[in-house]
């Protein structure tokens, strides 16, 4: 029997490859809070007294944050709450809502849910309708859409923080996809804690982003999660799915690669910061949720497809 390097005591299970560790299973889930506690005190992302708003879509990596994020702040004083968006995909979005709304039944989280068709108007099946001829794919407009709504939907809840189930797999695709994107700068931009609380704006933390989505994934199964699986069927960022594969062939062969990438974007962010000027922040003249310039990038994208 290999013992775990931990505690020395129990089978291992797992292989921690990047640093050499043989875990038993408790010793795993444990170390999977430690780590994450210890992201939420290195960035300063949360206070005691927090009012904070899991943005829960209900797959694997947002249900399984809500579970971990009710683990670590059971011993502070803090309020949790659920976000959900329904963005209206027929056949997918349904499930998905049930599940959530069933943790966070279980775990005793109030949950928040804001619907597209409530919002805007129409769900995202009919927008995908008329975005027929159109250069963005769906997930753009689903992405802009979402993120105003979970800005309102964590305002109407007075949270202090925001936070998304972004992950080590997630932030490594994007800081090579920007690079890819000839968008090298944007990589300022996506820290563990927006910059600054703008005026309009709820601040976002990324609890999960320093762990590994493999380990999230044993995470949900070990305390047996349920999430749904089934994948959006607007689904389709080609390019990312190759970064994926690619960081994940890299990861098998040179373990520690993701992290390596992820720290050296840490150490290069202050400098590409200083070339970034932050824009001029004002209000949408028409829904009043902040703009750079006149009109919102959501209801610029309605207005084209002529429904605003
Ligand atoms: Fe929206 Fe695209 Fe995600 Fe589907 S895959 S939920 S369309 S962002
Ligand atoms: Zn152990
Ligand atoms: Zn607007």
């Amino acid at each position: 029997m290999v013992k775990c390097t931990l505690c020395g005591r129990r089978e291992a299970f797992f292989m921690r490859l990047y640093s050499g560790e043989k875990l038993c299973k408790r010793c795993f889930q444990e170390s999977i809070i430690t780590k994450v506690r210890s992201t939420i005190s290195k960035y300063r992302m949360l206070e005691p007294r927090d009012r904070i708003a899991v943005a829960v879509s209900g797959g694997k990596d947002s249900v399984t944050l809500l579970h971990i994020m009710v683990e670590i702040e059971k011993r502070f004083p803090s309020t949790l709450y659920a976000v959900t968006i329904d963005e209206g995909i027929r056949g997918y979005r349904d499930e998905a809502m049930e599940i959530a709304a069933e943790n966070c039944k279980k775990l005793g989280v109030e949950h928040i849910t804001l619907s597209f068709k409530e919002l805007y108007g129409y769900t995202l099946d009919e927008i995908v309708k008329l975005t027929k001829g159109k250069d963005l794919a769906p997930c753009s407009y689903c992405g802009v859409l979402r993120r105003k709504a979970l800005n309102i939907a964590a305002k109407n809840a007075k949270v202090d923080k925001l936070a998304t189930a972004h992950n080590l797999d997630d932030e490594t695709q994007t800081i090579l996809l920007n690079l890819m994107h000839g968008s090298p700068f944007r990589m300022a931009r996506m820290k563990p804690v927006t910059p600054i609380t703008r005026d309009g704006f709820v601040k976002r933390i990324k609890p999960l982003c320093e762990v590994p989505e493999r380990e999230i994934a044993l995470y949900a199964y070990l305390k047996g999660i349920r999430f749904q699986s089934v994948p959006c069927p607007y689904a389709g960022e080609a390019l990312r799915n190759d970064v994926r594969n690619i960081l994940n062939r890299l990861e098998e062969k040179h373990p520690g690669i993701k992290y390596t990438i992820y720290r050296s974007m840490e150490k290069i962010r202050p400098a590409l910061e200083s070339f970034i000027e932050e824009p001029e922040m004002g209000r949408c003249k028409i829904c009043g949720e902040p703009a750079v310039g006149d009109v919102c990038q959501s209801c610029q994208m309605l207005q084209e497809l002529g429904i605003l």
